[in-house]
């Protein structure tokens, strides 16, 4: 399904980009991943926050808000109620010649049994450097930590490669050695009673809204929540590792560089439960 600010659903083959958008010519442009559930975008309010964070790093003057939000609501309506949809919100540069104004967009796809069958079955992953030092970002806007940019083939190809070596999916790790986050998910882990998070603001990674989420309703699991510097070696010496994404929702990390990892069935159901996921 594909829709178009100003337009709404259109037929999923309508053209909708020039050949010299700046969006397809050079990732030029930013986006949003949404789980859409009984024909609703689920946390909208937060993924439109983060938009508008991405498009101030990137410089991009997005269209009013509220428009955002009608466009992701119209679509998601049309999204059958009893199937799960992932829909992506984007907004590119625009064209390049004249320069033209935002391309803005969303289309919704049914979400993958792979994705739903690692909210329970869990995932493989492998470590993978980034090569930059942990605090690097923070200090270099050109970087554009924090910001969810359309340049994403140096994370699709993290994957491809964790699935060319027989992994699931990866850890991107700093040169200094520590756990940053997965290129579509967030890393949260359990040490007793106490769910972590790596902070975004130092490290660059993308500050995950359902990380963000789960963290700020824990106390419900009888947790309380910090946020910390963590190393791969650290994580098999607690109660629990995650991975969290808006559409996978929450995986298990069932090994980490074929390392065992720390697994709760009961946790992992927990969190999924009150993530609400099926
Ligand atoms: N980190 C990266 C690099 C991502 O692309 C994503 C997914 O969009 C996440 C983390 C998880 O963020 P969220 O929970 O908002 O989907």
């Amino acid at each position: 399904m594909v829709a178009v600010l100003g337009l709404g659903v259109v037929p999923a083959d309508t053209p909708i980009l020039r050949a010299d958008d700046l969006g397809a010519l050079r990732g030029d442009g930013i986006f949003e991943t949404m789980h859409v559930r009984a024909s609703r975008a689920a946390l909208l309010d937060e993924h439109l926050d983060r938009m508008t964070v991405s498009a101030q790093r990137l410089d991009l003057t997005p269209p009013p808000r509220a428009d955002l939000a009608d466009l992701v609501s119209a679509t998601a309506a049309a999204w059958p109620a009893d199937q799960e949809g992932m829909l992506r919100l984007v907004l590119t540069r625009g064209a390049e010649t004249p320069p033209g104004p935002p391309t803005v967009f969303a289309t919704v796809t049914a979400v993958p049994d792979s994705m739903r069958q690692a909210r329970t079955a869990g995932v493989a992953l492998l470590t993978a450097s980034l090569g930059l030092p942990a605090d690097l970002r923070r200090g270099a806007p050109w970087l554009l930590g924090g910001a969810k940019t359309l340049s994403y083939a140096v994370n699709m190809a993290s994957q491809r490669w964790a699935l060319s070596v027989g992994a699931d999916d990866v850890l991107w790790v700093s040169a200094d050695g520590y756990a940053l986050e997965a290129p579509t998910s967030t890393l949260v882990w359990l040490e007793g009673t106490v769910l972590h998070g790596v902070p975004s603001a130092r490290t660059g990674i993308l500050a995950g809204t359902t990380a963000r989420w789960l963290l700020d309703h824990a106390g419900k699991l009888g947790w309380t929540t910090a946020e910390r510097m963590v190393t791969p070696g650290e994580l098999a010496t607690g109660d629990g590792v995650w991975l969290t994404s808006s559409v996978r929702g929450p995986a298990p990390v069932r090994t980490l560089d074929g390392t065992p990892m720390p697994y709760s069935a009961d946790d992992t159901e927990r969190i999924r439960a009150l993530l609400g996921f099926s």
